[in-house]
Order: structure tokens, then C-alpha cells, then sequence
């Protein structure tokens, strides 16, 4: 089984890189991604800990903005960990999110919601990014809310007044990056519609030609109607359709290969990369 988008303690999942393979290998996942936000600072846990038959595929799930202001999710995998200039645009990314960070609880204090950076801070593991989820953990501990769900629902949404963005590049600088890095690119959850505006159907002729190599279907975010429309797309773009659990550990109900890729749609897929990269024991 193939699962291509999951996340660590390094981002907002709540299994370290060695607990997550650990707990693949359990559920018989053959092809395990390691996609935090913004960050490649679990690749080297996640090398070590790989063990048995499992392939590691290495990669990120780069926050874009459109120049609209829409939020797009991009999965970068099996690119050059030591490209510099990839690493340069995930590091200014994760950087910005610290002053939003703080205005976001600048405007939950206005409202005289009590919580500060340090009780953030406090629930956000060693080399993390940081994100609404870690927010959503220091609510919590706070007795404001009862989980991350309900922050979601209500005081952290996309649409909720303490909502703030933070710096991204485009969707088409990161597939434009993550191709220069030898990598392949497939647009995560892109019509998720309950989490916010999602792009149109024209939006995707750019990402093609800016090099877009795939696109997410099978994603419990999205409703069988937007993952026809998401299917048709792909179909009429060749581009590789993929499915995958977007697995959180505790931090969501997500469980690991709840969806998965076609192997003949991997296959294609790292066959885009420049070089062969998947991490084998
Ligand atoms: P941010 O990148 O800081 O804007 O936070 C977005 C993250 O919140 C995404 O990675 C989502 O996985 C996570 N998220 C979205 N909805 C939920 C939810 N209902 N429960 C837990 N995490 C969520
Ligand atoms: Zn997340
Ligand atoms: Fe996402
Ligand atoms: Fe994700």
C-alpha cells in the first residue's frame, strides 16, 4: 500500500519520524512519504529508522498563496535535500510563521482569550514549524476548547476573523523549485471546499505548465463530486492521480493508508523525478 502525504513531530503530527514508520510498517504500507509543512528537518530520523521492505519517500508539503490569497497546499517529493535554494524558500516560509503566530493570539487576546507565544510554544516539539494546530493544542491546555477539531470549527478557521496568512511563494514558484530540485509535484486536498476557497477550474492550466506532475484525489477532505471533478481534470491533463491519508498520528482521525496510490500511478510518478531517490534499508 502507498501512502505519499504524512506528517511528523517535525510539523504538526504527533509521531516522531521512527514512531510514523514504525506504525507503517504495522498497517502495511509499502510506500510510506514523510511530507511535513515546510520542513525536511525529519529526513534524517526517518532515513535511520527505516526498516523491512518499506520504501521511504522523501518530501515536504510547501504552504502556497495564490496571488488571489488561496490557499494551496503543494507536495514536493523526492527532490534534493540539499538544494539551497529550496531550502531558502521553506525557511523564509516557516520564519514568517512565527510573527503570524503572534498576531494570531494578538487578536484571540483583543477578544480576551487568554493565551500567549510561550504557551504555544510549550506544545510545538524541538525543530518544528509551527502551526494552527499547535495553536489549537495550547487552547486546549488552557481548558478553551475541547480539541483541535473544534478549533477548526470555530476560532481557527480559514474563514474565522483570527485567521492571518503568512508568507508562501506561489503555487507555481514551488512547482517551478521543487522541478529545479529534481522533484516531482502533486497538489494536495486542492478541492477541499469545507477549509476554504479553493482554486477554479482554470487555475490548473498554470500549475501544468509551471511543471505540476500530479494531483491529490483520494482525500478524506474531499467529497466523491470534487473528486470526480479532480479525476476528470487529471485525466484531461495526464497528469499522475494519487490518494493518500494525510496522517496527523493523534492530531487527527486520519489513519495511515486510509487512502492510497495506485502503484502504477507511482510508478509514473517517481519516474518524473530526475533520479531515482526513494530510501530503502
Ligand atoms: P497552518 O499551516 O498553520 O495554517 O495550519 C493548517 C494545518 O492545520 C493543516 O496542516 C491541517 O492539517 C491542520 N488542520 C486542518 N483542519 C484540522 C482539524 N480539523 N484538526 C486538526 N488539524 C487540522
Ligand atoms: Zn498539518
Ligand atoms: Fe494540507
Ligand atoms: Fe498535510
Amino acid at each position: 500500500m502507498i501512502d505519499l502525504h504524512t506528517h511528523s513531530t517535525f510539523s504538526d503530527g504527533t509521531d516522531t519520524p521512527r514512531e510514523l514508520i514504525n506504525f507503517a510498517l504495522s498497517a502495511g504500507i509499502t510506500t510510506l512519504a514523510l511530507t511535513d509543512h515546510d520542513s525536511i528537518a525529519g529526513w534524517e530520523e526517518a532515513k535511520q529508522s527505516v526498516r523491512g521492505n518499506l520504501s521511504l519517500v522523501l518530501g515536504a508539503e510547501i504552504s502556497c498563496l495564490t496571488s488571489d490569497g488561496i490557499s494551496v497546499h503543494m507536495l514536493g517529493l523526492l527532490f534534493d535535500g540539499a538544494n539551497a535554494k529550496m531550502a531558502q524558500m521553506l525557511s523564509e516560509t516557516r520564519d514568517s510563521r512565527i510573527p503570524r503566530m503572534k498576531k494570531m493570539i494578538e487578536l484571540l487576546n483583543n477578544e480576551g482569550i487568554d493565551i500567549t507565544m510561550e504557551d504555544v510554544l510549550n506544545v510545538v516539539a524541538d525543530g518544528a514549524t509551527v502551526g494552527r494546530p499547535h495553536l489549537a493544542d495550547a487552547l486546549v491546555a488552557r481548558g478553551f476548547i475541547a480539541s483541535r477539531n473544534e478549533a477548526f470549527d470555530g476560532l481557527l478557521n480559514n474563514d474565522s476573523k483570527f485567521y492571518v496568512s503568512h508568507l508562501a511563494p506561489t503555487p507555481e514558484v514551488a512547482i517551478a523549485q521543487i522541478k529545479e530540485a529534481g522533484g516531482v509535484s502533486v497538489i494536495a486536498h486542492p478541492f477541499a471546499s469545507f477549509r476554504g476557497a479553493t482554486l477554479e477550474l482554470d487555475a490548473f492550466e498554470p500549475l501544468v505548465k509551471a511543471g505540476l506532475n500530479g494531483i491529490e484525489v483520494n482525500h478524506r477532505d474531499q467529497t466523491e463530486t470534487e473528486r470526480l471533478q479532480l479525476l476528470d481534470i487529471a485525466k484531461g491533463m495526464s497528469l499522475v492521480i494519487t490518494g493518500s491519508s494525510d496522517y496527523h498520528g493523534a492530531g487527527k482521525l486520519n489513519s495511515l493508508g486510509e487512502n492510497s496510490t495506485d502503484p502504477r500511478q507511482w510508478e509514473l510518478l517517481e519516474a518524473m523525478a530526475d533520479q531515482r531517490r526513494v530510501v530503502k534499508q
